[in-house]
């Protein structure tokens, strides 16, 4: 019974659990056995010989937006801008392509790489666009800038009341500065339909896109038009839209604000083929270092006047439960310590009433109390972790946090030693996509706590076995797992961090075929 049957032969396969042979044996969709060519060629059977390379499983990325992500590629981003005068120069070349009655819409900027190192106001984009509604997204996504006639359209002024989970900037007065955060931001970027700035092409490519890194599946969040980068409209519409030239397995996680938002959902992603499936319920307990709005139970170093913002709240509870009850997972963003905790104390009462724990992640898990790491292993529940954060973040996140809790933000390696089953993402559009990039951070985290860092083959497994766990697949490369294949130019196990950023993908298999780049 050799139909259909394929042998790919390498230099060697190497999976987080060492190298268990050099040829990988196929059949179809799935993986038949891994081993050595002596043991596993027979005659009948072809082979597919990469010499001199190296076969890994396909690599995972248990946490990121494709929607957004397309966005920022197809001309969205706000990457290099490096002062307010370039930030007025690309919005106002921007918007020249734009309807007279489009917003003005751009993800990705970066305060930290501005030379005015501040955020910029309603005034500063003013500059650029009087008339026409402008919101600009900080990369982290949890805060964003509005123009004054965006905030006029929102009807946002200095008598709005800061929203539930988020905050207005004001100035001295009491006016409004266009410096949204956390749900802040909903309160306009619901009203600007920005979903024009991705095609389904452009969505199409991304995902392409992430195959030339290697990445053969994807925990994605999906926003319904009222979450983060709301502009974009309903993210699931988008995907279910091109569910047939999807090239990679996408798991798919909803922001939802309603449980039968949820389900109805679930239910889109679910009918819309095999490479799309609902996975769960994705929620939001706080909000970003980088915004001064994760939780903390202590102030920020660098802002002694400021915890945070804690947005975790009975809907999520609520939307939890429902998740639950549908099949699904449960996975909450909580980047501060305080955020940490909270999350672990609904967990715990989701578990305590039945709720299988393997199911059950917190986003990023950024900085944790020493306690609720044992906290974490003893439930056994995932940390989703981005170690890309760390390249973004290293020139200031030491003042942020301070000495104290430095020793235990991105505590991979503690985690790890713990017994916490660990996920590797990227957050994209937050981070870059590569995954060899992230594996390389996981590493040697930028100089940052580097006794933090964890070993070669703990960082390949946060991208392959961890990520596939974390988003409910078989482990990679058992038998009857899906033939998710990445062959590479080296070993990431046998090289430095550098070199495993220079990882060269040579071809990427899913489910049995390799990708053909061109095709779409
Ligand atoms: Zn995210």
């Amino acid at each position: 019974m050799n139909a259909g049957r394929q042998l790919l032969v390498a230099e060697a396969v190497r999976t987080a659990r060492g190298s268990p042979g050099n040829a990988i044996l196929i059949e179809g969709e799935r993986v038949v056995a891994v081993g050595d060519r002596d043991t596993l060629e027979s005659p009948g059977i072809p082979i597919v010989e990469f010499s001199g390379a190296y076969l890994l499983p396909g690599m995972r990325d248990a946490h990121m937006h494709p929607v957004p992500y397309a966005s920022s590629l197809a001309g969205s981003s706000l990457d290099g801008v490096t002062t307010i005068d370039v930030l007025v120069d690309t919005i106002r070349i921007g918007s020249e392509v734009l309807g007279a009655d489009e917003p003005y819409v751009a993800l990705r900027l970066d305060d930290g790489a501005l030379a005015e190192r501040r955020l910029p106001t309603r005034h500063d984009l003013d500059a650029a666009e009087s008339e026409r509604p402008v919101l600009i997204h900080r990369y982290c996504g949890h805060v964003a800038i509005a123009n004054t006639a965006a905030l006029q359209l929102a009807g946002v002024d200095a008598s709005t009341p800061d929203p539930a989970g988020g905050s207005i900037d004001r100035d001295v007065d009491g006016v409004p500065t266009g410096v949204l955060r956390e749900t802040a931001i909903d309160l306009v970027s619901t009203l600007l339909d920005a979903s024009g700035t991705v095609t389904d092409d452009a969505l199409v490519d991304a995902l392409y896109g992430l195959t030339r890194m290697g990445i053969t599946s994807i925990g994605a969040v999906f926003g319904l038009g009222d979450g983060p980068w709301a502009s974009l409209g309903d993210e699931v519409a988008r995907m279910v839209g091109i569910a047939d030239r999807v090239p990679i397995t996408v798991h798919g996680f909803v922001i939802a604000h309603t449980s039968d938002a949820l389900a109805d959902a679930a239910r889109r992603l679910d009918d819309a083929g095999s490479r799309l499936r609902w996975l769960g319920y994705k929620g939001f307990a706080d909000g970003s270092l980088g915004g001064h709005t994760a939780a903390m139970h202590a102030p920020f170093t660098d802002r002694p006047d400021e915890t945070g913002t804690m947005r975790l709240d009975a809907t999520d509870r609520h939307l939890a439960e429902a998740s639950v009850a549908m099949g699904g997972m449960v996975a909450i963003h909580a980047i501060g310590d305080r955020a940490n905790s909270a999350v672990l104390d609904l967990f715990e009462e989701l578990i305590a009433g039945g709720a299988d724990p393997h199911r059950l992640r917190i986003e990023h898990a950024s900085v944790l109390d020493r306690s609720d790491i044992e906290r974490m292993a003893h439930l056994g529940v995932t940390a989703s972790v981005q170690p890309a954060f760390l390249g973004s973040e290293f020139d200031w996140i030491v003042d942020r946090v301070g000495a104290d809790r430095i020793v235990s933000t991105y505590p991979f390696a503690s985690l790890d030693y713990a017994g916490v089953p660990l996920g590797g993402g990227s957050d994209s559009p937050v981070e870059s996509p590569d995954p060899w990039a992230g594996m390389a951070l996981a590493r040697d985290r930028a100089g940052v706590m580097t006794s933090e860092g964890l070993l070669p083959d703990r960082a390949l497994s946060l991208f392959t076995d961890g990520a596939a766990a974390a988003l409910g697949e078989p482990l990679p490369l058992s038998p009857g797992s899906p033939a998710d294949i990445v062959v590479v130019d080296r070993d990431p196990v046998a090289c430095s961090p550098d070199q495993v950023r220079g990882t060269v993908v040579i071809e990427t298999w899913v489910h049995g075929a390799p990708i053909e780049v061109a095709t779409r």
